[in-house]
């Protein structure tokens, strides 16, 4: 597999900084027949911990199940919008999801939120699982992984209803402008940035709005095997985005920074594990 060596080196320089993904599809059909290779060429990268991202009841579950048996991997546990109307019965999927997050290593109900770019579900349908799941974390007061794509003002809509109660949230793989930035941090929210601030075609923006996110705010993901940085090289085969990448977004967002990459990569692991409670 092509190992990305030049940008892996530096880490290696700093054992001692051991990064967070945390956002993996590890469960994903993509990795079933390497999975554990993965996870290694992560650990060589300085990626020793990902949080694997539950994106519907069986992908949750299954996450939850893999998490368990590795001490460098937790889960979360939701339903993605895209599947939303896969789901038939609210207060069954409530039950199901209340069942998952007792098991301690998952830590955070989500993926979840709001998908208007694809429109794979139904809007009111994505709302109604949505709310199910923001029920469920303010009631169990657990941290929330969200989605949000060209849904912006809606999701907040719906996010300001359940005010003080809300328990702290990320908003995971963050591509918006920059008054949409400061309407999450207005709120506390937390930003996940992802390979697409490598995007020299639609993220270039995201290297300028880094400098407004807190360094108590700010954390990095990959969201493989989606996203794979379009500057990455060589290109990895199949085009296939990995947590061992983890490190070229890093050095994307201290570049961005003007700040060094060890500096970066301490705050965002800090923050991972506050907002976490690894
Ligand atoms: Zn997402």
């Amino acid at each position: 597999m092509h190992q990305p060596n030049h940008l892996t080196n530096h880490l290696t320089m700093n054992p001692s900084l051991e990064l967070i993904d945390i956002g993996v599809n590890l469960m994903h059909r993509r990795f079933h027949a390497d999975r554990e290779a993965v996870i290694l060429r992560a650990q060589a990268a300085g990626v020793k911990t990902q949080i694997i991202t539950g994106t519907s009841l069986e992908s949750s579950i299954a996450a939850a199940a893999y998490a368990a048996e590795r001490p460098e991997l937790y889960a979360t546990a939701g339903v993605h919008p895209h599947g939303a109307q896969e789901v038939s019965d609210l207060a069954q999927l409530r039950l199901r999801l209340r069942e998952l997050v007792t098991q301690p290593k998952v830590v955070a109900i989500g993926e979840t939120g709001l998908d208007f770019n694809r429109d794979f579900s139904p809007r009111e349908i994505q709302e109604d699982v949505f709310n199910a799941q923001l029920e469920l974390a303010c009631e169990l007061h657990l941290p929330l992984f969200l989605h949000e794509r060209d849904a912006h003002q809606r999701l907040l809509e719906i996010l300001d209803r359940f005010g003080k109660q809300l328990p702290p949230a990320v908003v995971h793989c963050f591509t918006g402008t920059r008054a949409e930035l400061e309407a999450y941090l207005e709120r506390d929210y937390y930003i996940g940035i992802t390979g697409w601030i490598c995007d020299e075609r639609h993220g270039s923006h995201l290297a300028e709005l880094v400098q407004f996110i807190p360094a108590d705010r700010l954390m990095i993901e990959t969201d493989a095997p989606f996203l794979t940085p379009r500057d990455l090289r060589p290109k990895p085969r199949g085009g296939r985005n990995e947590p061992a990448f983890l490190p070229h977004v890093l050095k994307k967002v201290a570049a961005s920074l003007n700040q060094s990459v060890e500096q970066v990569a301490a705050a965002s692991i800090t923050t991972t594990k506050r907002f976490f409670r690894l």
